[in-house]
C-alpha cells in the first residue's frame, strides 16, 4: 500500500519500541495514515478480537502475528499474559505494533499496558483511533453533540470489572447530553430502566449499532422504554455500542451509509462476535 507523502514525515518504527496503535471501529480505511505507515514497518504484530483483518494485512509478510483475542479453549488472553508478551518481543529487539480496536486510551486498557511498558524501561508511543463512540455514531447518521439537543457527551462502560453496574446515574441521566455506552448489551434492559428511574423521559430516543463501519453493520432504535425490546428481537451482538439522547432521533434522517453496498472483502474477524465468560463483549 502506498501512502501519501507528507511534509516532515515521522520515522517508522524502531527496534525495541512498542506502538499502541489505534485500529479504528471496523472499517479498515478509518486507520490513521500514523497506524498505517507502524503496521507496514513491523515485525511484530499484536492484535485482538476488534482489529479488521484489512488492517493486520498491511503487515510485511515476515511480520510475526500475535492473536490475543482468543485462545482456543475460548477465553481471552489474560491481560499479564499480553503484557508480558508485549515485553518479551520489545526486549527482543523487535519493532512491535499493538493494534486495538478504536482508540487505546478509551477502553481499551492502553494505559494498563503502558503502564508496564513504561516500569520495564521499554520506549512506547500511542497513536490514536477512531473510537466507536466516534466512528460508529458517524456511520448510524448520529451526531454526538448538536446545538439543539446535546451540549455534552458522556462516555461510560456498561460492563464493570466485577460485573456490578454502579455507576454514576444520576450524572448519567442528566438531559441535554448524550449518552455512549461502551460494552453493555447485555445488561441494556438494567441501564434504561435505571436511567429512566433517575429521571430521563421513558421517551427518550435510544438506539443501538452492531458492528458499526463494517459491512455487517446494523442500527436499532427506539425510546428508553421501548429499545431492551427491539434489540432482542432483531437478535442484535455484540459488538455494540449504545447511545441514549434526543440526536438518536436525527438518525431516520440522517442514516447514510448502507452496510451492503459496502465491500465485503473483509468479513469481520471471527473472534469479534465471541463473548467471553468474565470478558463479555470486549
Ligand atoms: N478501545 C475501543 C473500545 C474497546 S471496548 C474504542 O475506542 O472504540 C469494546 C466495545 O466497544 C464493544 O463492546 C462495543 O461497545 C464498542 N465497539 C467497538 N467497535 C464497535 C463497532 N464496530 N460497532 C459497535 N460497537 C463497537
Amino acid at each position: 500500500m502506498s501512502l501519501p507523502d507528507l511534509p516532515n514525515p515521522r520515522p517508522g518504527p524502531a527496534a525495541g519500541h512498542v506502538y499502541l496503535v489505534g485500529a479504528g471501529p471496523g472499517d479498515p480505511e478509518l486507520l490513521t495514515l500514523r497506524g498505517a505507515r507502524l503496521v507496514a514497518g513491523a515485525d511484530a504484530i499484536v492484535y485482538d478480537n476488534l482489529v479488521s483483518p484489512a488492517i493486520v494485512d498491511l503487515a510485511p509478510a515476515t511480520a510475526e502475528r500475535h492473536y490475543v483475542g482468543k485462545k482456543a479453549a475460548d477465553h481471552t488472553l489474560p491481560q499479564d499474559d499480553i503484557n508480558q508478551l508485549l515485553v518479551r518481543l520489545a526486549q527482543a529487539g523487535k519493532r512491535v505494533v499493538r493494534l486495538k480496536g478504536g482508540d487505546p486510551f478509551i477502553f481499551g486498557r492502553g494505559g494498563e499496558e503502558m503502564e508496564v511498558l513504561v516500569a520495564a524501561g521499554i520506549t512506547v508511543e500511542i497513536v490514536p483511533g477512531v473510537t466507536a463512540a466516534a466512528g460508529v455514531a458517524a456511520y448510524a447518521g448520529i451526531p454526538l453533540t448538536h446545538r439543539d439537543h446535546a451540549r455534552s457527551v458522556v462516555f461510560t462502560t456498561g460492563f464493570l470489572k466485577d460485573g456490578a453496574l454502579d455507576l454514576d446515574w444520576p450524572m448519567l441521566a442528566r438531559r441535554g447530553q448524550t449518552l455512549v455506552i461502551y460494552m453493555g448489551i447485555s445488561r441494556l434492559p438494567d441501564i434504561c430502566r435505571e436511567l429512566v428511574a433517575h429521571g430521563l423521559p421513558a421517551e427518550t430516543p435510544a438506539g443501538v449499532v452492531e458492528r458499526g463501519t463494517t459491512p455487517a453493520q446494523r442500527v436499532a432504535v427506539g425510546t428508553l422504554a421501548t429499545l431492551p425490546q427491539v434489540v432482542a428481537d432483531e437478535g442484535i451482538r455484540p459488538p455494540a455500542l449504545t447511545i441514549v439522547g434526543d440526536v438518536v432521533g436525527l438518525y431516520p434522517r440522517l442514516a447514510w451509509f448502507t452496510p451492503d453496498s459496502a465491500p465485503a472483502a473483509h468479513p469481520p474477524h471471527a473472534g469479534c462476535t465471541a463473548v467471553h465468560r468474565g470478558e463479555e463483549e470486549r
